[in-house]
């Protein structure tokens, strides 16, 4: 006789097998194809240990994503690239501080210290990526008054960076989303990338965030919302 236990994971395996089997057994067995694009999000020197806005083991991130980069043929990179005095430095903005906001006529903006600054080192992209078949580097952020978080959109939801354009243009109809930070330039990007109409698939731990008053709990629950698929790298199939 089967226990009260036996039969509940029984049953439990049978309906939700039913229901979802991709996503249960979903282990290794995602294998990217032609239509399918990496975006590797501002994985530079600001944000990683010793950066001027370091995430939190930013760096763990790097060997996961070379890792999973092998499975990809399209890989696009982000760099965040702002002028010097850029409206998302607190520096610029007299008696606040960083992770304060602000109101600007697009909307609320975090205030960051100085980060990405276009030519300088911190701006420079990890030394330890090692993905040479990456085909583009998106820069963003570059006009001194928006922020853009979002690779494709800027902050004012209008601007576009031309990357949607790029990948329809080579016919890429999902994309997979890793780098730095989960809650900021990750999220705004997954949720654009719905928005254009892309299949998109977020892999936590080639991520890292920031979590600044509860933002990594809303972006997980947006990109929910939004039918961003939350995986692992170890459910993306890389060969030998
Ligand atoms: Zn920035």
């Amino acid at each position: 006789m089967l226990d009260r236990r036996q039969i509940l994971v029984a049953l439990g395996t049978t309906a939700l097998a039913s229901l979802a089997p991709t996503t249960l057994f979903a282990a290794a067995t995602i294998k990217p194809d032609d239509a399918s694009a990496l975006l590797v999000i501002d994985v530079q020197n600001c944000f990683l240990p010793g950066g001027s806005l370091a995430v939190k083991e930013g760096e763990q991130v790097v060997p996961v994503i070379n890792k999973m980069a092998k499975a990809f043929s399209n890989v696009v990179m982000t760099q965040d690239w702002h002028t010097p005095g850029h409206v998302s430095f607190a520096s610029v903005h007299s008696g606040k501080k960083p992770f304060e906001t602000i109101d600007l006529p697009y909307g609320k903006q975090v205030l960051w210290p100085d980060h990405c600054v276009q030519g300088t080192d911190g701006a420079s992209l990890s030394k330890d990526l090692s993905i040479p078949q990456a085909e583009l580097i998106i820069r963003k952020g570059f006009h001194k008054d928006v922020d853009s978080y979002s690779a494709f959109l800027e902050a004012d939801g209008k601007t576009s960076t031309g990357l949607a354009g790029y990948l329809k243009g080579r016919k890429i109809k999902r994309v997979f989303v890793a780098g730095l930070a989960t809650d900021f330039c990750v999220a705004w990007t997954a949720l654009d990338a719905r928005k254009a109409g892309f299949e998109v698939y977020v892999v936590e731990d080639a991520c890292r965030g920031i979590d600044n008053q509860g933002s990594l709990a809303k972006a997980w629950a947006d990109m929910a919302k939004a039918g961003v698929k939350r995986i692992q790298s170890a459910d993306i199939a890389v060969s030998a």
